[in-house]
């Protein structure tokens, strides 16, 4: 399904991602762990269309979507939320700009999040924890058939992270979208993918591929936490 092909990117005389190859194949859930500073945020913003390769293709069933935004569900490692936007209007912009904006679909999102009533409110009234959970609904609000998520959790309490956990993976058991995250978590790589991407130092390329042994849990097994914003 999305093809990332032989890819290279540098900014400047600094090489960050070098040969990197990989396949994500439909309904593939995969983590991504690397050093900081890897080249995971930079190889995200090449499969998000809002930055340039230097080489190589990334292919989405055989269609190249370099520097075609609005594709992929995106999710940015920072929130990037318009400051002078109210919180809906930041969930909804990317439809907005395809004219197509699903205003329910957005504010069941919200409410199931917790952040019904920060709906008008505007995004420097917000921790950075909603923010973030804010930037996560505007990158699946649009339905997307794959995801692509950088450290979505990485900003929440361990209720909260457990919780939204649980409901990307019931997103994912309904839908079967195909999702790619990044995670400093090793715990939460093997809890929710099927297979972990290790990267090297920077320039990254990939330095071993791990398949998750054991099944991940259903997300009703740990819906326990579900009334936790109620
Ligand atoms: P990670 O997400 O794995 O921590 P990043 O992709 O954010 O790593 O960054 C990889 C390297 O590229 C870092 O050394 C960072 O400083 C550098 N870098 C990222 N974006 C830019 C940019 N726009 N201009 C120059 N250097 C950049
Ligand atoms: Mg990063």
């Amino acid at each position: 399904m999305l093809n990332i092909q032989d890819i290279d990117k540098s900014f400047g005389s600094l090489q960050v991602i070098k040969n990197l190859s990989f396949e994500i194949k439909e309904g593939e859930f995969v983590a991504i762990i690397g050093p900081s500073g890897s080249g995971k945020s930079t190889l995200f913003q090449l499969i998000g269309g809002i930055s340039a390769l230097d080489k190589g293709a990334i292919l989405l069933n055989s269609e190249d979507i370099q520097l075609k935004r609005g594709i992929i569900g995106y999710m940015p490692q920072q929130p990037c939320l318009l400051p002078w936007r109210t919180i809906l209007e930041n969930v909804t912009i990317v439809e907005e700009l395809q004219h197509k904006p699903n205003i329910l679909q957005a504010r069941a999102w919200l409410e199931k999040v917790g952040l019904a009533s920060f709906e008008d409110a505007y995004p420097n009234a917000l921790s950075g924890g909603m923010q973030q959970r804010v930037s996560f609904i505007r990158a699946i609000v649009s339905d997307k058939p794959i995801l692509c998520l950088d450290e979505p959790f990485s900003a929440l309490d361990e209720f909260t992270r457990l919780e939204m956990q649980a409901w990307l993976l019931s997103i994912w058991e309904k839908h079967r979208k195909s999702i790619l995250f990044v995670t400093h978590n090793i715990e939460e790589a093997l809890f929710l993918a099927d297979r972990i991407i290790v990267l090297t130092k920077r320039p990254a390329t990939i330095k071993k591929e791990i398949i998750v042994p054991f099944d991940r849990p259903r997300s009703e097994d740990i819906r326990h936490t579900e009334s936790f914003h109620a």
